[in-house]
């Protein structure tokens, strides 16, 4: 027998044939480890269809592996962590030196530093190519910054990477930021016609994946019914070069619209493929800068778009990377409050939680301001414990892993680092659900009204929130604003404000 080397661990969400991982494979002495750990979708309450995703493209990914001749350990639901099954495999083998990328999540990071430690492994833990922007390059921009925002980190990596400026760094079109052409809720009769993302039917290996999560995951969360997500490198590029061909025109203009049963609208759907790395995002923005010449689409649309990438996606991570383990434990507001059972179910009287989080349930997929401003807001609102509610996004989406769930989840939705990267808590009251999708049409709630029966509990909740906040809200520019309409309600209907948001704290369950 051959001596064997080195281990080469491929985590779930590192599936790139020609990333950091398998750069320098020695086909003599080198072995891949995959390893399927069931603690590993337990130690959050998980989606059946993550987890059937992660199983279906590991799976494929080793069928890859095996038809190009890669000696590969692949370690079959395992009933030890990934980091124990590895520790049980290094020990059995004697390997001495083990290579892998950075893991996505600060924990198994940890683990496979303190194991290597341990076992006096030779670690060398590459840094993950499917990031423009670096950790040295992310300290860097940081170090000099008073205040960690978006839109200046974004203007950088635009001019660093040369995507869309002219040949003096000036942006394209002459401005940075086409929000305000993009934004716009559907029209008052519907969303009308919008093209079907592409999706795909579960093959052979799916199928056997499907069965077994539905029989080992039976109690866990969401349903296999709808699972179409692509689950290969072929898929991954037949969606996004169907995105950019029937859908982004549209993306920019209606990405913050919200309507009952169209649980993608025009969004691209493709961030597991992203966060799996069957796809690399300079291929995604490689390809929807050539769509915008093809198409003629419209810059607003393509640099929305860009944005979430270039913009969104490196500096979640960068503030991930930077901020980890305290992200994780921050709560700026001291909220406790437990998260009501009806975000496992949908099982609720508010029209618009109900359809986020059904199709949440279906598909394991909801957009970005669902996530942001229906189920967040409430959580936010209704106090609820931040470790609770990013435990939720990080088991519910397909998408969820750690680096992106928890900054969006903490330090987005819930304000709960105080504003290290956000001016202001995304805070908002029925009204403006009400003005961004037709929930409250249907709604046993009435989104205007403040107290009372039919007082929308977001809404009262919403105020309830500022009331209590006034005086640290009055003390900063960025955030007197918002209660100057608190202003216009009298003394008496605060009370009553606050007398029904007490009542709604005390029997959240029951919404
Ligand atoms: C509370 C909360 C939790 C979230 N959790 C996750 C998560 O676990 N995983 C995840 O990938 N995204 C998460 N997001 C960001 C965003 O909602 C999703 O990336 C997006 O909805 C995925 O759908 P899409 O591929 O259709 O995206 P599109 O709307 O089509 O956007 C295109 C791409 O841009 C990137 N992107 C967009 N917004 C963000 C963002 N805020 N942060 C990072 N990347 C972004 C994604 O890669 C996405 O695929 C979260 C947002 C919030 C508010
Ligand atoms: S009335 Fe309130 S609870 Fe009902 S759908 Fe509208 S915003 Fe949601």
């Amino acid at each position: 027998m051959k001596p064997i080397k080195r281990f080469v661990l491929v985590l779930g969400d590192q599936l790139d044939l020609h990333g950091a991982t398998l750069r320098g494979f020695d086909f003599k002495t080198d072995v891949v480890v995959m390893i399927e750990s069931i603690p590993e979708a337990k130690y959050v309450w998980t989606h059946k269809a993550k987890i059937a995703l992660f199983l279906s493209a590991m799976r494929h990914f080793a069928q890859n592996l095996t038809e190009l001749d890669y000696p590969l350990a692949y370690i079959k639901s395992s009933p030890l962590s990934i980091v124990e099954a590895l520790k049980a495999k290094i020990i059995d083998e004697g390997v001495r030196d083990l290579i892998c990328v950075e893991p996505g999540e600060w924990r198994l990071k940890q683990e496979i530093e303190q194991l290597a430690r341990e076992l006096s492994l030779r670690l060398e833990m590459r840094e993950d190519d499917h990031f423009y922007c670096s950790h040295q390059e992310f300290s860097e921009w940081v170090a000099d910054k008073k205040e960690l925002r978006l839109e200046y980190f974004y203007r950088l990596m635009r001019k660093r990477h040369n995507i869309l400026v002219d040949s003096q760094g000036n942006p394209e079109g002459g401005q940075w930021n086409f929000d305000q052409d993009n934004r716009k809720s559907y029209p008052k009769k519907g969303p009308g016609i919008i093209e079907a993302p592409a999706l795909f039917e579960p093959d052979s290996v799916t199928k056997e994946v499907l069965e077994f999560v539905n029989t080992a995951y039976s109690e866990h969360p969401g349903s296999l019914d709808y699972f179409r997500w692509p689950v290969t490198r072929d898929q991954a590029l037949e969606a996004l070069d169907y995105f950019v061909e029937y859908r982004l025109r549209n993306f920019g203009v209606f990405q913050d619209a919200m309507w009952t049963d169209t649980p993608f609208g025009w969004h691209s759907i493709l961030s597991s493929s992203l966060n799996l790395k069957l796809l690399n995002p300079r291929e995604v923005i490689k390809a929807v800068l050539q769509a915008w010449k093809k198409y003629s689409l419209d810059l607003s649309t393509v640099e929305g778009f860009i944005r979430q990438i270039l913009g969104w996606r490196e500096f979640v991570r960068g503030m991930y990377c930077l901020d980890m383990p305290k992200m994780a434990q921050d709560n700026y507001y001291n909220h406790q409050r437990s998260l009501p059972p009806w975000y496992w179910t949908g099982q609720t009287n508010m029209a618009c939680m109900k359809d986020a989080i059904g199709q949440t349930l279906k598909y394991g997929y909801a957009h970005h301001i669902q996530r942001l401003m229906v189920t967040g807001n409430f959580a936010l609102l209704a106090e609820i414990l931040p470790s609770e509610v990013c435990d939720w996004y990080l088991g519910i989406y397909v998408d969820a892993i750690e680096w992106v769930e928890l900054p969006n989840t903490a330090g987005m939705a819930l304000f709960a680092n105080g504003g290290r990267f956000t001016s202001k808590p995304y805070i908002a009251s029925g009204a403006y659900i009400k003005r961004m999708s037709n929930y409250c049409d249907s709604c046993q709630y009435k989104p205007e009204v403040r107290f009372g029966e039919k007082a929308c509990p977001i809404t009262t909740l919403y105020w309830n929130f500022l009331i209590k906040h006034r005086s640290q809200f009055e003390s900063s520019p960025r955030t007197r604003l918002m209660t100057a309409n608190l202003k216009r309600i009298s003394d008496e209907d605060q009370k009553s404000i606050e007398e029904h948001a007490k009542h709604i704290l005390s029997n959240l369950n029951e919404l």
